[in-house]
């Protein structure tokens, strides 16, 4: 699976479908959020009042925000495989954001009426009612806008809510298809645009769109997903409060999937169950099970280690961009912190597997030895020449020879300049703030945004 790249393939070449393939997302997205503005501005006949304009113009591009959106929730390959799972998601919550802004504070309020001072509050039904809804529109207009703003407190304050994720995660699901539901009769029924057919027929595909992207993920992969069964192989202590977890595909092939990537995992429930959680694969390709290292981190991944062997799992996947197959780079530099290292071990042990693989490093933080993941194979693969090794100590034993304390500005420079100077691919995952400072540094030692892979283990 794992394949050099073929002779046609120059560097240049492919750098720029990797530069193109980074820009085409954004553009694409950027043109769909657009469409129905667009298609309002040139259908439409003469303009009202500005203000009138700009209210209208925030209802068409808040709904088509809070369409999209569904779209980029639904784990769609086709984009999430070009941003990577972390990006499209982080997309999601700032288009989140500006659904609220468009909708709930200008959309409502910016309509200028003929009795009295500009703004109008969706509650005040008098002054609404001047603006020529009809009642229905009003009352859809009005819950949809009260619900979205319950979805957007509740999306903003997730982590503050006493509610699994799980049980948070339905909600937030079946909110959000009610105020997609609701915008779509309040814009047939009160947008002066929608009398367009084109734009009344883009809502409804759209809002279908949102509602199968909801189907998507809630049945169509599921059913999926029950055809291909797995089972708990193996289950066994890793590292300090980590698990190493081996699948073994039950009457298939098993998955198809490049180095790096993840999936999510249903463990200790059904195809249809909603407790799934992501995590990379951090075997090869071409191995008989899918192996994982899991961190105990909260209420699913505490009680891991108590799931019998033989056990049912259902593997959603693969998802992800933090790929180094096909990539022009003459070296990888891995830059992990704690179970961080789990995505870099796929990479590492098909990289090895290659005819001609490139030179490796791995820069590995930790607090103390006991938290080390795969030492013994690391250390054989650098005395066999085939990566340099670095694991770096916050609380070294004594005796300690290696780097010590945490992978900052300092260590990161002082070890990935030459690999920064020789247009090495960088691939970084571990805790947000070793992330974070990771980048820093790679920026510090010139290395452009194209070379940089990450990958978060968490959407916050
Ligand atoms: C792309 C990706 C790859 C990951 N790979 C690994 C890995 O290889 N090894 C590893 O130990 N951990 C990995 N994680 C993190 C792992 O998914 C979480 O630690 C785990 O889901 C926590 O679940 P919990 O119920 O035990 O903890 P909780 O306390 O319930 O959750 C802790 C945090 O994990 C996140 N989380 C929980 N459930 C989900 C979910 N269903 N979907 C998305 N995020 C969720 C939330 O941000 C939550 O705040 C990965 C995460 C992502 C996003």
């Amino acid at each position: 699976m794992f394949a050099p790249p073929s002779p046609a393939s120059t560097p240049a070449r492919a750098a720029f479908a990797v530069r193109l393939g980074r820009l085409a997302a954004p553009a694409l997205l950027a043109l769909a959020l657009l469409l129905p503005l667009g298609l309002g501005w040139a259908l439409v006949g003469p303009a009202r009042p500005w203000r009138d304009e700009l209210a209208g113009a925030a209802g068409l591009l808040g709904f088509a925000a809070l369409l999209w959106s569904f779209v980029l929730s639904g784990r769609f390959r086709l984009i999430s495989d070009r941003l990577g799972m972390d990006r499209t998601m982080r997309w999601h919550r700032a288009i989140g954001v500006a659904v609220a802004v468009l909708l709930l504070l200008l959309h409502p309020f910016l309509y200028s009426l003929p009795d009295g001072p500009a703004f109008a509050r969706p509650d005040d039904l008098r002054r609404a009612g001047s603006l020529g809804l009809s009642g229905w529109a009003l009352v859809s207009g009005m819950l949809a806008w009260l619900l979205l703003g319950l979805l957007t407190v509740t999306a903003l304050a997730r982590d503050m809510l006493p509610f699994r994720y799980e049980a948070w995660r339905a909600a937030h699901g079946l909110l959000a298809l009610a105020v997609a539901g609701l915008g779509l009769h309040h814009a047939l029924e009160a947008g002066r645009y929608s009398v367009a057919p084109a734009l009344a027929w883009a809502w409804a595909g759209l809002t279908a769109l949102a509602g199968l992207s909801l189907l998507w993920v809630w049945l169509l992969r599921p059913l999926a997903l029950a055809r291909r069964p797995w089972r708990i192989a193996a289950l066994a202590p890793a590292a300090e409060r980590i698990w190493e977890l081996a699948l073994e595909p039950v009457g298939h092939a098993g998955l198809r999937f490049k180095p790096g990537q993840f999936v999510w995992l249903k463990l200790d429930t059904g195809p249809f169950g909603r407790r799934e959680h992501p995590f990379s694969i951090a075997s090869a390709p071409g191995e008989a099970r899918l192996r994982f290292l899991v961190k105990e981190a909260g209420d699913f991944t505490a009680r891991i280690g108590a799931l019998p062997i033989g056990a049912r799992a259902y593997v959603d996947g693969p998802h992800g961009a933090l790929v180094a197959e096909g990539r022009p780079e003459p070296g990888i530099a891995f830059l992990c912190g704690g179970v961080g290292v789990a995505p870099a071990l796929s990479l590492i042990r098909a990289e090895v597997q290659r005819p001609a693989p490139r030179p490796m490093l791995l820069l590995y933080g930790n607090r103390h030895a006991g938290q080390m993941l795969a030492r013994e194979e690391l250390e054989r693969l650098a005395a066999a020449g085939r990566l340099e090794f670095v694991p770096v100590l916050g609380e070294p034993p004594p005796g300690w020879t290696g780097e010590t304390g945490q992978l900052d500005a300092a260590l990161i420079a002082r070890r990935c300049a030459g690999a920064a100077s020789a247009g090495w691919l960088f691939v970084l995952c571990g805790p947000p703030p070793m992330l974070r400072a990771a980048r820093r540094a790679l920026r510090a030692l010139g290395v452009p945004e194209a070379r940089i892979l990450e990958e978060r283990f968490s959407y916050g």
